[in-house]
């Protein structure tokens, strides 16, 4: 269920690194990266282009695993865990969302929503409810039968949500997710996201940008690969944050 009720917070971040070795050279990316995120909370992870904002999102996304350190995901310890086990833990935890919306252009938004249900053994009738739903919540029923080129940018975006809400993972995590949007439309998809979370939907938001972070009830600053600020979006995005307080956050 998306929502989830395992004790705990959903995510526990202890102590992460990555390092990318180029050439001879060593680049830390992550220098030791400590919080944790509850279920229902939203957070923007904040920084500027280098700061580590894409290695934090895959880690957090599964896609990547740490160098050393602990991550853990609903109560699983996914930093240690073989590529395929990744894989599923990323089907079943979380939902992408991408600054590029990613929607397959020869598909209705319906089949698009119904994607990530095809490889779940899912009868037909059940996906199309399921999808329905999905996108009753992001308000676009009445565009189900058209095709990406036949949406606004926002309405793919919201296709993109939908199909990320539709196998109920238990958080979103959204990679600049108003980048490719104009300012009026970017805040459409800022009021779906607080209405998502007010619906109690733990979302990640990566973004480089001020104005999205500050929208956010709580924002974690990166810098150079290491944590410089967390606290509330509105502090955080304007700089006036405290520092660190501790390591696991709110
Ligand atoms: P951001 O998304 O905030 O711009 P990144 O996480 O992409 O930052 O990058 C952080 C640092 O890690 C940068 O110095 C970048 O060059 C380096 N880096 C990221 N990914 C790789 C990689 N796959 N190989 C080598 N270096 C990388
Ligand atoms: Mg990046």
């Amino acid at each position: 269920m998306s929502h989830g009720s395992g004790a705990g917070p959903l995510i526990q971040v202890e102590n992460i690194t990555r390092v990318f070795h180029v050439g001879g050279e060593e680049v830390r990316a992550l220098r030791g990266v400590s919080f944790n995120i509850n279920r229902g909370e939203w957070v923007a992870i904040i920084g500027q282009s280098g700061s580590g904002k894409s290695t934090m999102m895959n880690v957090l996304g599964c896609l990547d695993t740490p160098s050393s350190g602990r991550y853990m995901l609903n109560g699983k310890d996914v930093s240690r865990m073989s590529d395929d086990e990744l894989a599923t833990i990323r089907n079943v935890e979380i939902g992408f969302i991408f600054q590029t919306f990613q929607l397959l252009p020869r598909e209705t938004a319906l089949a698009n929503v119904e994607l990530p249900l095809v490889y779940r053994g899912m009868s037909a009738r059940e996906r199309r409810a399921k999808a329905k739903a999905a996108l009753d919540k992001v308000q676009l029923t009445h565009r189900m039968h058209h095709r990406p080129n036949e949406l606004s940018g926002g309405q793919r975006q919201r296709v993109a949500i939908a199909r990320a809400l539709v196998a109920e993972p238990s958080m979103l995590l959204a990679d600049e997710p108003t980048g490719n949007l104009d300012s009026a439309t970017g805040e459409e998809i800022v009021r779906l996201f607080e209405q998502l979370h007010q619906a109690g939907h733990t979302l990640v938001l990566v973004t480089h940008e001020p104005k999205l972070a500050a929208r956010c009830p709580r924002a974690i600053r990166l810098s150079d690969g290491e944590i410089v600020a967390d606290g509330a979006g509105r502090e955080v995005a304007l700089g006036t944050a405290a520092a660190v307080l501790a390591a696991g956050g709110a």
